[in-house]
Parts: structure tokens; C-alpha cells; sequence
């Protein structure tokens, strides 16, 4: 319905229209009846909603401590992102948007897109991964499928938020080069493709100014750059100095600020501090978001509790990481007897806490989907082998499991992090699990040699036992339907399709922030710099415990015919990518097939490849399917903070088809011409090197110097010689002509000069 929001707008007073700017309550907008604007009621997200009581709305709390209606809980978005399945998240945010239509829900607030930046982010679980390309991907799947139900999303926290340690103080100092690439690259694809309807600003600092308030990030680059059309929300309690908040661009402040950042609105614009239009331009912009979800609104809806489910146990399997299969050990026969040992079969950990927590309409025990599904053909045995509540090992209950585990063909240790290890709210201190679980399989594997390890768990975990096992799979935190995803990959329902969103480091010291996190006092240094993630592994050839990209199958897969459609276009051009993949195993499958590209040389410091192009492919034993990639020139670009924009400088970038970042099986090589102008601007520091590399300059200034009355310089008696003074003359800053020069080429004849190289030359 088209409404005329510029005449509504014109009807609301002035403490109207500053009172739209922050919430009613915890949950809700402020709705003005006389006008037929209604309140909006929006609820977190994101992998399921948590829509408190009604009983509970005046004594709300946004850690998900009280209780909330039931929702369907699908994995948390660590698990959605390693399923690498755009479609798959779609699916979950169209289920998800159906749900907040039934719970009359306008805005869900996720997905969050912030980088792991270390493994120690108490929050990492509620993130999708390293790589801004993979997040921003995953990000846009998902806030399009809730979307397509007439229902918003709030993508979050932007930005820059990548630990708990002080986090609504705490200031991310990052350079611009990093921000661009990784930190707000993960968001730029997501708000570019999907326009989320609202954006969360984050709770801290972005290099010295309040994400809240900073109006670089919230207007200058998210609205006027990448053309976010919807409202900037903060998070919860984010707010610092309210007016500056809206000037910056921070349309709503929640929740409430009972009346306190609505007077400063009223008396900021009557004291002409500041100026109504930008307050109408904040309420143009929460009313057309608001109208839109009147509009968008189903009538009687409702959901299939059932099918919601069975879509989480879908997700689940594909979200799960085979990271080990020693000798094949699963899938397991349905036969035979098998030992569960460990507490998280019988209490299992399927979700994170904090904000994001949700109250799940049902949940599968994994004992008794391991039981359903093995069938009659298996004898399984139960031993709690430790306390989930406590690090200490019981030698009652060790000995209980090491029985178990004696009697058996095979044990399955269900191993994890329990709820105090991570959560929103503090970071982790290290990356071990529980010394009384480190112990347990430590002492299993004495008396059974065929152990399978099942995590639970948000991030990544250190493991030194690892050589102990025989297969590990990486369940992390699934969802609702956890336990019969797991029973369907350990039984061989499925073939395991996930693979890694973020490196598992050996050590946590191996992390490329780990000098840098939690920062000092309130101050965080981003000082690695781009290397987040594999892109300092590659670098550093640190060799990670399992690297970013990696998982295993039950089936295996062929790559061939790599085919890239042009090799040489400029940067304006698009180029596709074909590769085909084939099923080469016996059992169905799902493929992950990853596209990096590598500047094979640039004169800026770049990560050896990065991750550009990814899908996945289902596919029967011997079936084979052409994937095809397609890439432009952000594929190739970096971000130039002197141009403040996107470039590619010309040359050659390998193409490289790989099955994780260490696992390249194709290349190819293209040739990408840049079309960005460069006006050079040499100074008198500026070196002969620096007039070298660019041809044109070059020949400009050999012109000079001829006619200059410089000294030619002197010849070596051998090439070493003139090597070295080669070298000497390279860094030479063009200044020190002058002295050189004995005076002859003088201070005013170099200034001439720079104007003439400046005046006459470009690049690129
Ligand atoms: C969290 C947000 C959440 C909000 C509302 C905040 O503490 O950082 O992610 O959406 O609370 O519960």
C-alpha cells in the first residue's frame, strides 16, 4: 500500500518525532495511534526466536535468562556457515521468517557477520567465519530468505565488534586498508546484495569514535556507499551521546531510554544544535521500515512446528565437519556393540548462551537417536565417563566408561565445551576442553582403539589427543535436532558435506591476534593487520591443526576441466570459471568446491590467495556436475586508501580450484588490465626507484636528466659495481639531486620538475 510518509512525517510534532527514535520498551517501538503508526515488536535471533513471555515483557532481559515462547532452534550460524549452502540458509531464514510472522515478530535481530578475529571471542558461535567473503555470503542467504516473509532482519554488530573483554567500551583499532577488506567487507555483501531493514550498530569504539556515533561508518560508508535504504538500530544499551548518535546516522536507540534520549533530541533541536532535517530524515527512514512490516504483515499466520524441525535436522547434517577417519572407522556398521560415553549424549549442547538463546519447540536426545537409527542390529552401552558441571575427573565414573569401552567394538566419546566455557558476555581464556574430558580419552584409548570423537562446541578447540583417536567429527553447536543429525552421519545416513568457516589452530598461540587480544584497558590493536584467519596461516607457512576450508567425506571427489573463459580482461570485465566435479566413490555426496585468487605480484602487501567463489554440489557415485564461478573486479581488487576506493593493478593472478586452503587441485593464470587512472604525486622525497616503476615517469625524468647538470654517475669496474649503485640510486630521494648536484640542479629546478612529473604522468 503506498502511503505518503512525507505528510505523515509533517504531521508529527517535534516530541513525536523524537520519541520514534528510541524504543517503548525492551522489544518494542513507539507506536502513535492518531497517526496509525503501530510499534513494531522486534525479538533476537538469529538462529531461532526468542520472543520473551508476555508474562515476562516488563521485566525483560536481553541475555536470555528468562524464558521465551518456543521457536524452532536450527544450528548456530558457526554450524550454518560451514555448510557453505546459500540455499540451505536460505531455507533456515525463510523458516525463520515464517515464524516471527506467526509470533507477529517484525524484525528478528541477526545474522551477525563480525570476523574471527581470534578463536577466543566468547561470541565466535553466533558468527560465520574468518573470511568476509564467506560471511558476507552466508549472511545475505539468510537475511533474504527472512526477508521474503515480509519480515526484517537486523544485521550485527557493525562493526568491528570481534571480542567480549569490555565490550561496550572497548575501542577496535583498525587500519583503514584492514577494515575495508575483511571487517566491513563481510558486512558490504551482505547489506549490497540483501538490504537488511535495519543494521545493528555495534558497542564499541571503531578507531577512537563510538560505532553508535561514528559517521563514518553509519552514513558516509554504509548508507551513502553501499546504499543501505533501511534504519541503523543499536544495539542494545549501545548508545553514548544520543544526538551525536543521530547526526551520525543511528536512526533508533534501544531499548528505551525511558525519555532521556528523546528530550536531548527535542532540546538539541530547539537550542538549533541540531537541525530538524536530520531528524526528519531519521523518521522518514524508521517509517517506511515500519510501514513495511504493516504492510508485509500475514494475517492468521502460523508454522509447521514438525517440518521446521525436520528442516534442522536437514541443516544440522550438513553443518557438521568430519575432520578425521582414521582407517574408515564410520560410517559405523548398525552392528555389533558400541560404547556412548560422555555426558554431553545425555545433557547435549546444542546451542550458545547469551541473547541468542532459544527456547526450542523440541529437542532429540542423542542417545536415543543413536539408538533409533542403529536399529536392533547394535548393542549400545551408556557411560557418563564425566561431570559436565565441574573440570575435575571422577575416577567412579572413568572406570565406569573405561568398562564400556572395553566391551565394545567401537566407543563414540561425545566431547565439548560446556556452557561456562563460552558464551556472549566474556571471551575464553584458552582453547582446551575440560581436563576431566582431556583425561577421559586419554584413558579410553588405553583399553579400545577405535574411538570416535563427537564435539560440541562454538569455536575451535586445541587438540592434543588427537593422535589418539580414530575419527573426530566436528558436530558444533546444532541446533534442536541435533541428535539425529549426529546418528545419521555416524551410521552413514548421510555423508558428512560440511568443511571448516575458521582455521583450527594447533596451539592458540599460533592465532595471528593472539599478542593482540583481548588489547590493553579499552584499547584493542588490530596489529596483524589483513593476516586474520588463513590468510597469516598461508603467509607465515604455519601449519594449522585443520585449516579453513577442510572436511572430509564419506565419498571422494574428482576435479577436471578447469576452464577460465577469458584470459585477459580489464577490470571491467566479468569472467566465469568452469570446473567439473565428479563422484568418484560409492556412496552419495556433497562437494565444497572453493575458488581463491592470488595476485602473483603486486606492489601493496596482499594475502597469498583469498577466497572468491564457492558452491556446493550434491552428487550421486560416478555423477559429475560443471560448477561455474563468476568474478569481477572486486575479485581481483584490494582497497587503495589513498584513492579511498577498489583497485586491481594490472598483471597476472592465478585462478586456483582448491578443496580447502591447502588443498589446491586446478590453476589456471588470467591477466587483468586495470582501468583506474593514477594521478602520480612525487614528492621531493619520492625515490629514481619510485620513478622506475612507472614507465612513464621514467622516461619523463631520463628526459630531465639528460639536460640536467647532474653528474653522470660513476661506472663500477665490474656489473657488481653498477648493481650496487643501482641499488644506492634506487632508494636515492630525489632531493638529495640537489646536493649532489653541487648546486647546479637547485631547489627550484627540482620543484619545476615535480610539477612537470605530477602535471604529465599516470599509472596504474
Ligand atoms: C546483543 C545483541 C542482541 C541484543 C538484544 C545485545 O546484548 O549484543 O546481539 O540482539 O542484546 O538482546
Amino acid at each position: 500500500m503506498a502511503r505518503d510518509i512525507k505528510n505523515i512525517l509533517k504531521q508529527m510534532t517535534l516530541e513525536e518525532k523524537a520519541g520514534l527514535c528510541s524504543g517503548l520498551d525492551f522489544w518494542h517501538t513507539k507506536g502513535i495511534e492518531r497517526l496509525g503508526i503501530p510499534p513494531l515488536l522486534v525479538t533476537d535471533g538469529p538462529h531461532g526466536l526468542r520472543k520473551q513471555m508476555p508474562k515476562k515483557t516488563d521485566d525483560p532481559d536481553h541475555l536470555g535468562v528468562f524464558g521465551s515462547v518456543p521457536a524452532t532452534c536450527f544450528p548456530s550460524a558457526v554450524g550454518l556457515a560451514s555448510s557453505w549452502d546459500r540455499e540451505l540458509i536460505g531455507k533456515v531464514g525463510v523458516a525463520l521468517g515464517e515464524e516471527c510472522q506467526a509470533e507477529d515478530v517484525s524484525v528478528l535481530l541477526g545474522p551477525g557477520a563480525n570476523i574471527k578475529r581470534s578463536p577466543l571471542c566468547g561470541r565466535n558461535f553466533e558468527y560465520f567465519s574468518e573470511d568476509p567473503f564467506l560471511s558476507s555470503e552466508i549472511a545475505a542467504a539468510h537475511i533474504s530468505g527472512v526477508q521474503s516473509q515480509g519480515v526484517g532482519t537486523s544485521l550485527k554488530h557493525f562493526a568491528a565488534n570481534n571480542q567480549e573483554y569490555r565490550r561496550m567500551s572497548g575501542n577496535s583499532v583498525v587500519d583503514e586498508r584492514t577494515l575495508r577488506e575483511i571487517y566491513l567487507a563481510s558486512f558490504e555483501g551482505a547489506v549490497k546484495k540483501a538490504q537488511p531493514w535495519t543494521v545493528m550498530s555495534a558497542y564499541n569504539q571503531v578507531n577512537g569514535t563510538f560505532a553508535s556515533e561514528n559517521p563514518a561508518l553509519l552514513t558516509d560508508i554504509l548508507k551513502d556507499e553501499w546504499g543501505h535504504e533501511g534504519v541503523v538500530v543499536s544495539d542494545w544499551g549501545a548508545v553514548n551521546e544520543r544526538v551525536s548518535g543521530l547526526e551520525a546516522g543511528l536512526e533508533l536507540e534501544m531499548p528505551s531510554s525511558h525519555g532521556v534520549g528523546d528530550r536531548k533530541i527535542v532540546e538539541a533541536v530547539q537550542s538549533g544544535r541540531l537541525s530538524e532535517e536530520t531528524l526528519d530524515r531519521a523518521v522518514e527512514r524508521l517509517l517506511r521500515i515500519i510501514f513495511m512490516t504493516v504492510d508485509n504483515k500475514k494475517a492468521d499466520a502460523a508454522y509447521d512446528a514438525d517440518a521446521h524441525h525436520r528442516l534442522a535436522r536437514e541443516v544440522a547434517r550438513e553443518c557438521m565437519v568430519l575432520l578425521r577417519n582414521e582407517d574408515n572407522l564410520l560410517p559405523l556398521p548398525k552392528s555389533g556393540r558400541i560404547a556412548v560415553i560422555g555426558a554431553l549424549a545425555e545433557e547435549s549442547r546444542y546451542q550458545g548462551g547469551g541473547s541468542s538463546h532459544v527456547n526450542p519447540t523440541k529437542l532429540e536426545k542423542i542417545r536415543e537417536e543413536l539408538a533409533i537409527v542403529a536399529g536392533a542390529g547394535a548393542s549400545i552401552t551408556y557411560a557418563q565417563g564425566y561431570d559436565l558441571a565441574s573440570d575435575t575427573v571422577d575416577d567412579q565414573l572413568v572406570r565406569e566408561a573405561l568398562d564400556a569401552a572395553r566391551s565394545s567394538d567401537v566407543a563414540i566419546l561425545f566431547i565439548g565445551l560446556p556452557d561456562r566455557y563460552e558464551s556472549e558476555a566474556f571471551d575464553r581464556k584458552h582453547l582446551r576442553i575440560p581436563d576431566n574430558q582431556a583425561r577421559l580419552i586419554e584413558a579410553i584409548a588405553e583399553v579400545q582403539g577405535n574411538i570416535a570423537v563427537v564435539l560440541s562446541n562454538g569455536a575451535p578447540i586445541e587438540m592434543p589427543w588427537l593422535s589418539k583417536t580414530k575419527a573426530v567429527l566436528e558436530a558444533y553447536l546444532g541446533g534442536q535436532a541435533l541428535g539425529g543429525a549426529i546418528a545419521d552421519i555416524l551410521f552413514g545416513e548421510v555423508s558428512p558435506s560440511g568443511k571448516l568457516a575458521e582455521t583450527f589452530p594447533v596451539r592458540v598461540e599460533d592465532n595471528p591476534s593472539y599478542l593482540n587480544f583481548p588489547g590493553e584497558g579499552d584499547t584493542v590493536e588490530y596489529r596483524e593487520g589483513l593476516f586474520v584467519g588463513y590468510r597469516y596461516y598461508d603467509a607465515k607457512k604455519v601449519e594449522p591443526l585443520f585449516p579453513f576450508g577442510y572436511g572430509l567425506s564419506y565419498t571422494s571427489f574428482a576435479y577436471s576441466d578447469l576452464l577460465v573463459d577469458q584470459k585477459e580482461i580489464t577490470d571491467e570485465d566479468t569472467v566465469h570459471v568452469s570446473v567439473k566435479v565428479r563422484n568418484t566413490g560409492a556412496r552419495p555426496g556433497k562437494e565444497i568446491v572453493q575458488l581463491y585468487v592470488r595476485d602473483i605480484v603486486s606492489t601493496v602487501i596482499r594475502p597469498e590467495k583469498e577466497l572468491k567463489g564457492f558452491s556446493k554440489v550434491d552428487l550421486q557415485p560416478g555423477e559429475e556436475k560443471e560448477v561455474i564461478f563468476e568474478l569481477d573486479k572486486r575479485s581481483f581488487a584490494f582497497y587503495d586508501v589513498k584513492l579511498k576506493d577498489w583497485r586491481v593493478e594490472t598483471g597476472k593472478f592465478a585462478i586456483l580450484i582448491a578443496r580447502s586452503s591447502v588443498d589446491i587441485v586446478l590453476s589456471d593464470m588470467i591477466t587483468v588490465q586495470s582501468t583506474t587512472v593514477l594521478v602520480p604525486t612525487y614528492t621531493r622525497n619520492s625515490t629514481i626507484g619510485d620513478l622506475m616503476a612507472n614507465p612513464n615517469a621514467w622516461s619523463a625524468a631520463k628526459e630531465i636528466l639528460k639536460n640536467s647538470p647532474l653528474p653522470a654517475p660513476a661506472e663500477g669496474e665490474d656489473g657488481a659495481m653498477n648493481d650496487l649503485l643501482a641499488a644506492f640510486a634506487n632508494n636515492l630521494p630525489l632531493r638529495s639531486l640537489v646536493g649532489m648536484s653541487k648546486g647546479a640542479f637547485t631547489e627550484e629546478a627540482l620543484e619545476g620538475w615535480l610539477v612537470k612529473l605530477n602535471g604529465s604522468q599516470t599509472e596504474n
